[in-house]
């Protein structure tokens, strides 16, 4: 594994076509394409990696994994009286869909289904209190008490959350947000800014592995079905790109990290801030193909 790690990290650093940083948070804008780390994370806990895998980064979207766990352990079934499970074919941050779908996201894994799924874990607590879970979630699942939110990150995208805002104040009015939009996007802009290293990210996805050695949060039953929810929508409208491309349940974020699962074999972490047309990072996308060549991986053989 190591020696597949590091012909990747080789293979990277020659590619010129790396995409683009996102600049519409300004704290993220400020990032080089340069970096490239990936970490393998195996049952028992022991990790592999090469390139930056030491580096924080934000996680943001992936967060939304996190925090679907946690949601579905809070509120069972009923969480999908607010949020849908299809694929949505549109942008991360579209408004399109909801006003056909009367405020109702199609997934947890766009902007506004995990914004729903917020909403919904915040019921009855404070911000504080919904993010430290989260924190103890993520560190219980790598087993890191070292995992931290970004501030100036978070501050960064709350001056600049107009569109998430709008999101919410959309689904306030179909009755779809329980709590004020200012104090739902206030908790999300800082579960976006968790940062990780792609070490402890490949840790923290252990859980989702589910087999033996693995970090046992959440039952059998939900690891499959957040798996199936990550395969179908975890990368937005470049779902099917990846799924054809890797072949693996995998949730991206704007930061350029990519988190991908292996059921039974493996919880693989890859962060490259240079994103492709889908806001997905190019390079991130491109390592996981390689190893998925390299292990076979793929869920469909
Ligand atoms: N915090 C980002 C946002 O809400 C997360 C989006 C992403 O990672 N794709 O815009």
């Amino acid at each position: 594994m190591q020696a597949i790690l590091d012909r990747i990290a080789a293979d990277m650093a020659l590619v010129t076509d790396r995409g683009k940083v996102a600049t519409y948070i300004p704290e993220l804008a400020r990032q080089s394409t340069a970096p490239f780390g990936i970490a393998v994370a195996l049952p028992g806990g022991q990790v592999v990696q090469a390139g930056d895998s030491a580096t924080g980064f934000s996680i943001q979207s992936i967060s939304k994994v996190f925090t679907l766990a946690i949601a579905l352990g809070r509120l069972g079934d009923q969480l999908w009286t607010r949020v849908g499970r299809e694929p949505s074919g549109h942008a991360f941050n579209s408004i399109l869909q909801l006003e056909h779908e009367n405020g109702i996201p199609r997934n947890p894994l766009i902007n506004a289904g995990a914004i729903a799924v917020t909403d919904a874990i915040l019921a009855g607590h404070q911000p504080r209190e919904v993010l430290g879970e989260l924190l103890r979630f993520i560190r219980l699942a790598a087993e890191d008490d070292d995992i931290h939110i970004n501030k100036s990150v978070a501050a960064s995208e709350q001056a600049t959350a107009h569109r998430n805002i709008a999101l919410a104040e959309f689904m306030a009015a179909h009755g779809n947000l329980k709590n004020p939009a200012a104090l739902t996007i206030g908790t999300y802009v800082h579960q976006c800014a968790v940062e990780m290293t792609c070490a402890q990210l490949a840790r923290a996805g252990l859980f989702l592995v589910g087999t033996q050695g693995c970090p046992r949060l959440v039952s059998p039953a939900r690891i499959r079905r957040i798996n199936a929810l990550m395969m179908m929508c975890g990368h937005y409208d470049g779902s099917g790109e990846f799924a054809y491309r890797v072949g693996l349940p995998g949730k991206s974020g704007v930061g350029g990290g990519i988190l991908a699962i292996a059921p039974g074999r493996a919880a693989i972490a890859a962060w490259s801030p240079g994103l492709n047309a889908r806001g997905n990072s190019a390079l991130g996308t491109l390592a996981m193909e390689h190893l998925v060549r390299a292990t076979g991986w793929s869920v469909f053989g």
